[in-house]
C-alpha cells in the first residue's frame, strides 16, 4: 500500500490502557506505574510498569488496593537522596521526603530530672 507514516503510531503511541486494553493517545491524560513488582504470581503484576487511562484508573474497583499495593512496595524503592514514590489516590507519583524529615515528632520529650542519686560525701 501506500508507504505513508502514520503519525500516531511509534515510541510513545504505543501504549495500550492495562485495564480496557485499548490504545493510549499520546495526549490522553494517563496514569503510569512504576516498575515495582518482580513477583510474576503477584496479583497486581500486570500492573505494574503500565499505562491505564486514567478515566479507566478512577473507576477500577480495586485502584485502592492496587494503589496501597503499590505504596507499600514503594517505600522500599528509596532513592539516593532517600525520597520515596507514592502514588496519590488519583494516580499519580510524587516523591515522598525521607522518614527522618519529620519535624514533628509525636512523642513528647520530657524534661530531664534532676537525679539526687550522688550519695553526700561523709568527710
Ligand atoms: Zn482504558
Amino acid at each position: 500500500m501506500l508507504g505513508v507514516s502514520n503519525p500516531g503510531r511509534g515510541l510513545a503511541g504505543t501504549a495500550t490502557c492495562a485495564l480496557c486494553h485499548q490504545s493510549i493517545d499520546p495526549d490522553a491524560d494517563a496514569v503510569v506505574t512504576p516498575d515495582f513488582l518482580a513477583d510474576e504470581t503477584d496479583p497486581f503484576f500486570r500492573f505494574s510498569d503500565a499505562t491505564m487511562h486514567r478515566a479507566c484508573f478512577v473507576v477500577w474497583d480495586k485502584r485502592k488496593l492496587f494503589i496501597a499495593h503499590l505504596n507499600r512496595i514503594a517505600r522500599h524503592l528509596v532513592a539516593e537522596d532517600g525520597t520515596y514514590p507514592q502514588m496519590t489516590s488519583e494516580g499519580d507519583l510524587v516523591q515522598r521526603p525521607p522518614q527522618a524529615e519529620t519535624t514533628r515528632s509525636p512523642h513528647l520529650v520530657l524534661p530531664a530530672r534532676p537525679t539526687n542519686s550522688d550519695p553526700p560525701v561523709n568527710n
